[in-house]
């Protein structure tokens, strides 16, 4: 996953708690909880080393007195061979793809991949979940780029979860949300045409772009290179505007050119945003493989996880609101 380990969709999986955001006792339970003396999970890669790296508790060094691989980049991932791994790539949330470096931090589908290599050894089968957390994240921020990074990034790990049960024949993958993000409108103003080829051009997120401009003296040329198509003499002045403003912290100085930066992008994809919350209309259901057929249809959100649940356990999924 790419948000922290302890993040409130593994923990939905794997704690009991009554806060999603008490991290560290959500790490705790992942090495305290045990099942017949083994520990719940077997493979955990994703960000979050502050929750797990602590001054009253060092996890790392308690899953590794247990067994477990510790490893900090891509690199010591390949080279870690123990079926059971704790993979931290991030103090908190991975960089979103389009700003991540490729050789350092390992891209959603190679976890995913790397995950079912080691998962995939016994005859029991195994449950792998999988987050791409930051779609929600890059969404409340109404970034076009974040998001089309984030899903990206979800769609080749989506593909290789597809290509293994394909190969494998046995495996039932499900792909779906919680709920959507930001209220995405192609097209605004009136204007029926959404222009992506804009947001493919540019390099890094908007954030990042911003934080660029503040270690370079040549600032408008960062933003001129990372975005990749002519500003015109009005955005250029918008974002001078800012840059000169002497009175802005560091912090302020990033968020408002992020704003910007973000704006212009916007207006040029005729991209729009409704909130910066979550929305309400229905989210997809994607379903492979054996047991597919239950998750077709309209269902109550919750009721995936009861599906899951009775699947796991080799029942016939049954819904108290089809009698
Ligand atoms: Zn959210």
């Amino acid at each position: 996953m790419t948000a922290e380990i302890s993040h409130a969709t593994p923990a939905g999986f794997a704690a009991h708690i009554q806060n999603r955001t008490e991290y560290a006792e959500i790490a705790n339970q992942y090495f305290d909880d045990t099942i017949n003396g083994q520990h719940k999970i077997d493979v955990m890669l994703g960000g979050g080393r502050n929750h797990f790296i602590r001054d009253d508790r060092n996890l790392t060094k308690e899953f590794q007195a247990h067994g477990y691989d510790i490893v900090h980049t891509k690199q010591e991932l390949l080279n870690s061979t123990h079926p059971h791994v704790l993979g931290l790539f991030s103090e908190f949330g991975l960089p979103m793809a389009v700003d991540r470096w490729s050789n350092v931090t390992p891209s959603l589908a190679e976890m995913v991949g790397n995950a079912i290599d080691r998962l995939n050894t016994g005859d029991q089968g195994f449950f792998l979940m999988v987050e791409g957390s930051q779609i929600d994240w890059a969404a409340h921020h109404q970034d076009i780029v974040g998001i089309i990074s984030e899903i990206d990034d979800y769609a080749k790990a989506f593909e290789t979860a597809i290509e293994f049960a394909k190969k494998d024949g046995n495996t039932l993958v499900i792909s779906t949300s919680d709920h959507a993000t930001g209220g995405m409108t192609m097209g605004v103003n009136n204007i029926d045409s959404w222009l992506p080829a804009y947001i493919r051009k540019i390099q890094s997120t908007p954030e990042h772009i911003a934080q660029l401009t503040q270690e370079s003296n040549d600032w408008i040329q960062v933003i001129q290179d990372n975005i990749q198509f002519e500003l015109s003499s009005t955005e250029q002045n918008k974002l001078r505007a800012i840059h000169n403003t002497y009175v802005y912290t560091y912090e302020e100085k990033v968020s408002r050119l992020t704003d910007a930066i973000k704006e212009i992008v916007d207006r040029r994809s005729n991209t729009g945003w409704t909130t910066g919350n979550h929305t309400g209309e229905d989210v997809n259901v994607y379903a492979y493989g054996p047991a597919a057929q239950y998750f077709s249809g309209w269902h109550e959100n919750s009721d995936t996880g009861k599906m899951l649940k009775a699947l796991a356990a080799n029942q016939t999924p049954h819904l108290e609101d089809e009698n």
